[in-house]
């Protein structure tokens, strides 16, 4: 790899350079001779060279041209290889990499780390797991439980979908550049099955997101913008509570009494 190569911001480049946390990543990611990985953002290869003596099918997506380029020289000679130049924010992971399920793994570019998980969320049924370098404070976030300072909309959209395990914490120095926050190695393990179940996703997101809009409100103040007198339709909370107060289940209860009563944002 190019060694006076200039690590561009717009796409978060900040590659692993710690011998030691490499190798504590790859040793939680556990590669096994049948998983079938997808690397987001390969970069300089810091993850990629381990992972490709493990397994017989790594495939890669990398937005930066260059990188691409050198990735391609770099690993000609691995037949397990392959990069595809593109966006990971519009590929459709559902049909581009078979068979299926996929292990998806990536030191993640933090400018667009929470919208690649939505996506991610998105062909959920394809993935066995999803195992990610993020800044520390977006962990806290969707690790986060009632009554804490972290726990809002991303927690509850996050926590819906999948289990979410922190696994190592890595500070600044273990990239180059270093950024400047903390960042953690986490673990998303998508659920077989939601229980309970939104009847609708796009109810329990849009309740999630009004309830967090006025996170000092109480519920009662922000399910007005459903129904007028929200007392009469929500028995089984208290709606003296603030969103950052209640569970997902709550969350679900919610969104389920919304579709069941017909009610939506007005
Ligand atoms: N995996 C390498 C490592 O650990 O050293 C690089 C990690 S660096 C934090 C993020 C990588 O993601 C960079 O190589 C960057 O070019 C790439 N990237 C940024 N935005 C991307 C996108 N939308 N789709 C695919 N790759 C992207």
């Amino acid at each position: 790899m190019c060694p006076n190569y200039q690590s561009k911001k717009r796409f978060g480049q900040n590659f692993l350079t710690d011998e030691n946390i490499i190798q504590q990543i790859i040793n939680i990611i556990d590669p096994q001779y049948v998983d079938n990985l997808v690397e987001i953002g390969p970069g300089r290869g810091a993850l990629t060279e381990r992972l490709l003596n493990f397994c017989p099918r790594l495939r890669t997506v990398e937005i930066d041209r260059d990188l691409v380029r050198s990735l391609k020289r770099k690993f000609e000679h691995y037949k397990n290889f392959s990069v595809v130049e593109g966006n990971a924010l519009e590929i459709n992971f559902s049909k581009n990499f078979g068979p299926l399920p996929i292990r998806i793994i990536g030191n993640l570019p933090y400018n667009i780390s929470t919208p690649l998980i939505f996506h991610l969320i998105q062909h959920r049924h394809v993935i066995k797991d999803m195992l990610f370098m993020l800044q520390l404070e977006v962990v806290q976030r969707i690790h986060a439980k009632p009554n804490n300072k972290s726990y809002g909309r991303l927690t509850v959209m996050v926590q819906y979908f999948c289990e979410v395990f922190p696994m190592l914490n890595v500070p600044p120095g273990a990239f180059h550049p270093a950024p400047k926050v903390n960042s953690c190695f986490v673990r998303l393990l998508p659920r077989k099955q939601i229980n309970p179940n939104a009847e609708d996703e796009q109810m329990l997101a849009n309740v999630v997101t009004i309830c967090f809009q006025q996170r000092r409100k109480t519920l009662r103040n922000s399910l007005r913008k459903f129904c007028p007198t929200p007392d009469a339709f929500f028995p089984a909370i208290d709606l003296n509570l603030r969103p950052d107060q209640i569970s997902v289940k709550d969350y679900v209860y919610l969104s389920n009494r919304l579709t069941t009563l017909n009610l939506g944002l007005h």
